[in-house]
């Protein structure tokens, strides 16, 4: 019998968590360790490990074939383009401190599309092969230029065959036309909510009278649009967080059962204006103290509420295949499954990789729309996006369900081979993932009844947290 490989990692109780490469995992302890490290598996060990699909007895059998099959639907293969992030403008009628790098004054000239531009990006989207397609407006504020929103739809619902359109917006000033294109079939509206309305003023809106006309603005998106085509994000400034209980109340109340927090990012002007080093440790306290809040507050709710990228996290570990989202995969290839084209008609693989550029960090763009695209820098990003035989991963009991964010790295370190543990990625998602396994193994029953909630299931199976003893 051959074991795969297992890595280990001690949890606070004194117990030793095990996993293998395919992301299936137990408990057990030290002696256990002793006799997997000198290989002195006894029968018992060994008909744990075979039965639990942690070994095989040859290559080829039904064990390798469930393992090989675990392995690979964990790994992130780049669909063809069918995303596409447009930004047609980077003006904007708000200035939010956080935000500079990506937009300008709401009178400044010279950083719209003109019409040259919307041509060529007319014609690369003319140029896929997707039938489908995604469209996302992002800005500084995209509803100022609701003639280009209309143009880009009316192009998408005559060449592709299923079409969604996203329209970021700050909800700020809301022309009548701007909320019928928001009530079209095939249109959604994403917002900015920084947690609750005090922390919004003083993040965003700045003065009373803003403050109301967003909420007011908020509040007839929800009525008119409905709660499943409004989405809102937080963007939480880690030393100056608002009370747990203050945003799950606030989005529960408008309806939004879904929270997805996100500290400053920390590209951009941002890291001048707030301290870049806000360490990941700060983070991690907030965003630990905010899932023990939830699960406070779900034992009671009537509705439930959850943490986005939390839950995102704990389903990768739970089953494979969640390979979705951009921010958490292995290996991340960036620049083919979706694009972001600049107000300039430039490409870049992510809006991270257009803010590093803009900040004149590294020049992270992939062509523009007009002489076509050019990967070759990215190439060399992705060559480098897989954190299976990563020196550090390697050795990570959460390799499988983690992932790669090279952008980020870069943009912090100014390079990509830092030692994994010192980087922010690392030590937000080792949190991450201690918390999720602390809660696999809880016995509180108010845990229980999140962690079911938040995994899709009836009742918080006790089997999923699996002993070898
Ligand atoms: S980045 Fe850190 S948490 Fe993620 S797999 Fe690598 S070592 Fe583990």
């Amino acid at each position: 019998m051959t074991v795969f490989p297992l890595r280990f990692r001690p949890s606070p109780s004194g117990d030793l968590l095990f996993a293998d490469e395919a992301g299936s995992y137990f408990k057990s302890d030290h002696d256990f360790l002793t006799r997997y490290a000198l290989d002195r598996l006894t029968d018992r060990d060994q008909d744990y490990l075979l039965r639990n699909g942690h070994a095989f007895e040859e290559a080829g059998d039904l064990a390798y074939a469930g393992f090989e099959h675990r392995f690979a639907s964990r790994l992130y293969s780049p669909g063809e383009l069918d995303y596409v992030i447009l930004v047609p403008t980077l003006r904007c009628n708000l200035a939010c401190g956080y935000c500079q790098v990506s937009r300008v004054n709401e009178n400044t000239p010279g950083f719209d599309w003109d019409d040259r531009t919307l041509d060529a990006v007319l014609r690369f989207l003319g140029g896929l092969t997707t039938r489908k397609i995604k469209i996302e407006f992002q800005g500084g504020e995209p509803s100022l230029r609701l003639d280009v929103l209309t143009k880009v739809r009316e192009f998408c619902l005559t060449t592709f065959e299923s079409c969604e359109f996203v329209v970021c917006t700050n909800l700020q000033e809301i022309s009548e036309d701007a909320w019928q294109f928001f009530q079209l079939p095939d249109v959604v509206v994403s917002t900015s909510l920084d947690g609750d309305m005090l922390t919004h003023e003083r993040q965003r809106t700045l003065s009373c009278d803003k403050t109301r006309a967003f909420e007011s603005n908020l509040h007839r998106a929800l009525k008119q649009l409905g709660t499943d085509k409004v989405s809102a994000l937080p963007t939480i400034n880690p030393h100056r967080p608002p009370l747990a209980r203050s945003v799950i109340e606030t989005y529960a109340f408008l309806g939004m059962r879904s929270i997805y927090l996100r500290p400053i990012n920390f590209q951009g002007f941002a890291r001048k204006k707030y301290d870049a080093a806000a360490s990941a440790a700060t983070w991690n306290k907030y965003h630990s103290d905010f899932i023990d809040d939830l699960v406070e507050y779900n034992w009671t709710a009537d509705y439930a509420v959850e943490e986005y990228y939390f839950v995102h996290c704990l389903r990768r570990v739970l089953r494979s295949g969640h390979n979705g989202h951009v921010d958490l995969r292995s290996p991340n290839i960036v620049g083919y499954g979706y694009v972001v084209i600049d107000y300039d008609g430039k490409v870049y693989p992510t809006d991270e990789a257009r803010m590093v550029t803009r900040l004149g960090q590294f020049d992270l763009s992939m062509g523009d729309v007009f002489d076509g695209i050019d990967r070759s820098t990215i190439e060399t990003l992705n060559s480098e996006a897989l954190n299976n035989y990563h020196p550090d991963c390697v050795h990570c009991p959460y390799q499988p369900y983690c992932g790669v964010d090279l952008v980020d790295d870069l943009s912090r370190y100014g390079r990509i081979d830092m030692p994994k543990h010192f980087t922010d990625f690392c030590q937000r998602h080792t949190y991450i993932f201690d918390k999720i396994f602390s809660m696999i193994y809880s016995d509180d029953p108010k845990v229980r009844k999140s962690m079911a909630i938040w995994a899709g299931v009836h009742q918080f199976d006790r089997a999923l947290a699996r002993w070898h003893r």
